[in-house]
């Protein structure tokens, strides 16, 4: 973990060079925003960067994130959260009134919970991205790139508004083909936002057209256990 003093430089020192990197992308989004993954971090952590006047943050499970930003939410109204983690139905509910966009719709059981809840009560969320298990890796979420289209389908069926895509790359791999993949997915099924790119990865993910990148350590240090 760093200590508290050295994440406003950390910020600083990313956000520039998420503005270089985007000032060099072939495939430029019209916005790239910084999510500041907070999972495993304190909220004293998270409220250095609020206190900074960084808004937007993305936590991976529901019920650390319903012990952690409720009262930070209090304090910072325009706080903006997203989950990036795999969302269990039997979650949904508190998952809908919690998080401002859900990044990880990746299966029909999912949405039909998402809509079902929704037609008793919106909660907050109104943005939903669905996630691509892009290098087709067992051990990992999202839908399978052949079945995307599928899923969308059954998105716009059910009535979920869906606008972009996330993925997780292979760890061990060169990761700009398959950044390279998730833009194309999103350019032919006319989706604007995509959430790609880490601590590691994210100026190559800049590079494809990323208008989210999803950082945790590099901002934060490492993760408490
Ligand atoms: C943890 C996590 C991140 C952030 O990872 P870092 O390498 O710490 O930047 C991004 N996206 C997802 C889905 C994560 O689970």
């Amino acid at each position: 973990m760093n200590a508290p003093t050295d994440i406003l430089p950390q910020w600083h020192t990313l956000t520039d060079r998420i503005e270089k990197a985007r000032a060099h992308a072939q495939l430029r989004a019209t916005h790239t925003r910084l999510v500041a993954v907070s999972k495993a971090q304190s909220s004293e952590a998270v409220r250095i960067l609020l206190e900074a006047g960084h808004r937007l943050f993305g936590e991976n499970k529901v019920q650390e994130a319903e012990h952690k930003f409720p009262p930070l939410r209090d304090a910072f109204p325009d706080l903006q959260l997203h989950l990036i983690g795999s969302l269990q139905s039997n979650k949904v509910h508190d998952a809908l009134y919690l998080f401002d966009v859900i990044e990880t719709v990746d299966r029909t059981s999912l949405v039909d919970a998402l809509v079902k809840e929704r037609s008793k009560s919106h909660g907050r969320c109104q943005t939903f991205f669905v996630q691509v298990n892009i290098g087709e890796e067992p051990q990992k979420g999202g839908v399978l790139p052949a079945e995307l289209p599928a899923l969308l389908g059954y998105c716009r069926q059910a009535a979920l508004p869906v606008s972009g895509l996330m993925c997780v790359p292979p760890a061990e791999e060169n990761p700009a083909p398959y950044f390279a993949l998730l833009h194309r997915m999103a350019q032919e099924h006319e989706l604007a936002e995509l959430s790609m790119g880490m601590s590691g990865d994210f100026e190559t993910a800049i590079r494809f057209g990323a208008s989210f990148v999803r950082v945790g350590t590099a901002l934060f240090g490492s993760r408490q256990p």
